[in-house]
């Protein structure tokens, strides 16, 4: 039994090994080699702050540290659930550091990046799941880094009463939530999640806030089909939502879901332009894809889809 399986999920350590197919060649994940890497690091580090990037075990860190690109993952590093999936350690999470604001805030003047994503760990022990701690974070943000746009990539919330208003006080530029798979799947591979508490969170966020982006994830080659996909796809464009991200399933540690199948680069490119038919206003598909890869670059592409959308002929 490995450590981190031991260490980050004691719900998981008595469970027999998921045995996954071998990666196919089109899964590289590169050695991080660029002097950046130690710099967002170290920062990091110094600041107290954890990244998604490493707890996720991302296979993309390489590429998007040595461009400082780093997705923050606030509110502890420890969550209340234990999804299938997610290699985010699980347990008693820590009471909230009223100074975390403050040091994000710090980490977004130093990386000077012009678009920040900021996501956490679910925080089910918390009266507002912790919305009012992103409103806390995005302020931040705001006063120390003025030029830089914010995403939130958050939790569910776990329906919470007045999470969703909480959270617009101080809106963020994109909000994303990820649906992470389809609805058939949700016992085995997001048990605490209900898939249209997820879909009705988007829907919501903009019904209430109706020129927010919204933008939402899922994971291929967890055991679902071409269909279910296309029916998720017509449920996030019922929901009004505006950016779709596809990527590849990767098994963190033996002790989570298996990989059904690699879905190739093809059928990915074929789910990219049934998702541009449905209506969305922008689709990332790749087996590499993942909710903030390239987000920045997406942002503005998603900005000036629509601007070209509103601007006649
Ligand atoms: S894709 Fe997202 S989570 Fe992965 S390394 Fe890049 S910024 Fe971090």
């Amino acid at each position: 039994m490995t450590d981190v399986v031991k260490l980050r999920h004691p719900e998981k350590r008595d469970r027999p090994d998921n045995p996954s197919p071998r990666k196919p060649s089109w899964i590289r994940v590169k050695a991080p080699t660029s002097p950046m890497f130690g710099e967002v690091k170290r920062l990091m580090r110094g600041l107290g702050l954890a990244t998604v990037c490493e707890e996720a075990a991302c296979p993309n860190i390489a590429e998007c540290w040595a461009g400082k690109h780093t997705t923050l993952m606030i509110m502890g590093d420890t969550c209340t659930r234990a999804c299938a999936f997610c290699n985010v350690a699980t347990g008693k999470p820590k009471p909230l550091d009223p100074t975390e604001p403050t040091r994000v805030g710090e980490a977004a003047r130093a990386l000077g990046l012009a678009h920040l994503v900021i996501t956490s760990v679910d925080r089910d022990d918390l009266e507002d799941g912790g919305a009012s701690h992103f409103v806390a974070v995005v302020r931040a943000i705001r006063a120390a880094a003025r030029s830089t746009t914010i995403e939130t990539l958050t939790p569910d919330f776990k329906h919470k009463p007045k999470a969703v208003e909480t959270l617009l006080t101080a809106p963020p530029d994109v909000f994303n939530h990820n649906l992470e798979t389809v609805p058939r799947l949700y016992p085995t591979i997001r048990p605490g999640a209900r898939y249209f508490t997820s879909l009705a969170l988007l829907a919501e966020v903009k019904r209430l806030l109706p020129t927010m982006f919204t933008k939402s994830g899922l994971m291929v080659g967890l055991g679902e089909t071409r269909g279910e996909i296309l029916q998720v796809m017509d449920d996030l464009r019922a929901a009004d939502v505006d950016f779709l991200t596809i990527g590849q399933y990767l098994q963190p540690t033996p002790k989570h879901a298996a990989v059904d199948r690699f879905v190739t680069p093809d059928e990915f490119a074929e789910y990219a332009a049934l998702a541009r038919g449905k209506g969305f206003l922008m689709v990332s598909a790749t087996p590499l894809t993942r909710s903030s890869y390239h987000a920045g670059e997406d942002f503005a592409q998603l900005r000036a889809a629509r601007l070209a959308q509103a601007t006649p002929g």
